[in-house]
């Protein structure tokens, strides 16, 4: 019975760190999209002035932006596995490099509940 308890502990963990991943790696993308669709922007023929082409490329912006945004958001609210509150965020300061937890010190990337940085 602890025996299983234990491993659902385990599964949840590494659960909460796969998203935590998923969400990251999401992130990251969207931001070297940002520098990507300038460059592919800057490379179109100047030519392409036309309604059409300015409406679909600032259409294309707003969807890179957008997707910035709720990716960044995404990440920084993503929460500890362990106490449930927003792992990056405390008291309205973010750090997006922390490597513990900003309310109870669970460290990054731990499968073990006890695990606290010192
Ligand atoms: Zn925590």
């Amino acid at each position: 019975m602890a025996r299983k308890c234990v491993v659902g502990v385990l599964n949840s963990y590494e659960d909460a760190w796969n998203d935590y991943r998923r969400r990251r790696r999401f992130a990251l993308a969207s931001v070297a999209g940002v520098p990507t669709y300038v460059l592919a922007f800057s490379a179109l023929p100047s030519h392409l002035g036309s309604w059409f082409s300015i409406i679909v490329i600032m259409g294309l912006w707003i969807l890179v932006l957008l997707s910035l945004g709720v990716s960044l958001w995404r990440l920084s609210s993503w929460r500890c596995p362990r106490c449930k509150q927003e792992y990056f965020m405390r008291n309205r300061t973010h750090n997006p490099f922390a490597r513990q937890c900003r309310h109870c010190g669970l460290r990054k990337w731990a499968l073990d509940p006890e695990s606290v940085s010192a």
